[in-house]
């Protein structure tokens, strides 16, 4: 049902010596199994990108050297797949070959060994169990692509939707502007009421749409490992266009040393832009904004952390406010489209790093952040 073509369902048998190979073939026969003889480890190196659904091999047909390029081509494989191997040892051996051997095998991880004198009932019931497996290995890869399909025509989408619909409403916006200066003087208060609505919903929308935008744009970020960005100079450049806010709300910020990371300027500095953003505007009545900016390493990542003294949030939504759209508060309580944290997790995830928030409410929030080193 999942595989592209019987050939992924093939054995592919590697017994070069006597007539094993034939014995396979022919016993998986009598299952309905199909199965091709290989000579050696080199053709079925050729054999096996073209489908396998478990390849059976004597042990003395595999040195040490054929062990690793089977382990090499393995580790090329996607994550969903697992070929099983099915390793015929010779019979009559001590317990310290057999576990000598199975120590030389187990790069391969998938594997079984099966001792000779071969019964044709253990192996057709072992290689089976090792298909019915490569099937749900199969069935995982359909799911993934799947997967993968729903998520770029739902990215198209949005990022289509962001674009397209941008130019009516900036019409609307802009019209709207137009009629309350020319013939704002033919209406009474009512109307000019009416008009105000329409102009702070475009405005609105506006934003939202820009929001949706960038978060689209958040995805397509290139898989190849950007160059080091400096972290100061990323943040300098958010503080810069936050800065009228900050003066505003008579914000202290204290920054810490900040390290180079792999990442691109534009969206370091859009992390910043988000977080600090959001610590002044989720300030407590009566106390100034104070914001800590610091950086550690911790492993294989840095750490980031923005810390504040605002209003805090909840145990209950912690993770909530991550998703597009989500938003605590009313745009009467504090402006905002509830898309800034999604954009930020986005972009971090897409780094391979992770997002979350410490805080408790009315005693300030301290969002971090992981970023590979
Ligand atoms: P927006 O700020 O536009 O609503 P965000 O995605 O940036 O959208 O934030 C989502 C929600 O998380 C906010 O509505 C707010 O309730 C909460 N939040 C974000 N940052 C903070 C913060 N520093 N302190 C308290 N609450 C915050």
């Amino acid at each position: 049902m999942f595989r592209r073509s019987d050939i992924e369902m093939r054995v592919l048998i590697l017994a070069p010596i006597g007539r094993d190979a034939d014995l396979l073939a022919q016993s998986l026969k009598t299952i309905d199994v199909e199965s091709a003889i290989v000579p050696n480890v080199e053709t079925l190196l050729k054999e096996a990108p073209l489908g396998v659904g478990a390849a059976i091999i004597a042990d003395e047909a595999i040195s040490p050297e054929d062990v690793h390029e089977l382990t090499s081509w393995l580790s090329t494989q996607p994550p969903w797949s697992d070929p099983p191997f099915i390793i015929l040892t010779p019979g009559g051996q001590s317990k310290a070959y057999s576990n000598e051997r199975a120590q030389q095998f187990s790069t391969l991880g998938n594997f079984t060994l099966i001792e000779r004198p071969m019964r044709p009932e253990i192996i057709q019931s072992t290689v089976r169990s090792a298909l019915r497996g490569r099937m749900k290995q199969y069935e995982v890869r359909s799911r993934q692509e799947e997967l993968l399909r729903v998520n770029s025509d739902l990215e198209q989408f949005a990022h289509s939707a962001s674009h397209d619909l941008k130019e009516p409403l900036r019409n609307i916006r802009i019209f709207n502007e137009l009629l309350l200066k020319e013939y704002g003087h033919l209406l009474d208060q009512r109307g000019s009421g009416f008009l105000d609505v329409v102009g702070t919903s475009a405005f609105r929308m506006e934003n939202l749409l820009a929001d949706l935008l960038a978060y689209t744009q958040a995805s397509s970020i290139p898989d190849e490992r950007p160059g080091l960005t400096d972290a100061r100079g990323a943040l300098d450049a958010a503080l810069g266009n936050l800065n009228a806010a900050i003066e505003e709300a008579g914000a202290e910020i204290i920054v810490g040393d900040l390290p180079a990371v792999r990442m691109r300027g534009s969206h370091l500095q859009q992390l910043f832009q988000n977080l600090v953003g959001n610590a002044l505007k989720y300030r407590r009545v009566g106390y100034p904004p104070r914001i800590s900016i610091a950086s550690s390493s911790a492993g294989e990542f840095w750490l980031f952390s923005i810390a504040d003294n605002g209003i805090g949030i909840a145990p209950e939504h912690r993770e909530k406010i991550f998703g597009i759209f989500q938003r605590l508060h009313t745009n009467g309580q504090y402006s905002g489209t509830g898309m800034g944290l999604a954009i930020c997790q986005r972009i971090v995830e897409r780094y391979r790093g992770r997002i979350w928030v410490e805080s408790e409410p009315g005693e300030g929030s301290r969002f971090l952040f992981t970023i590979p080193a």
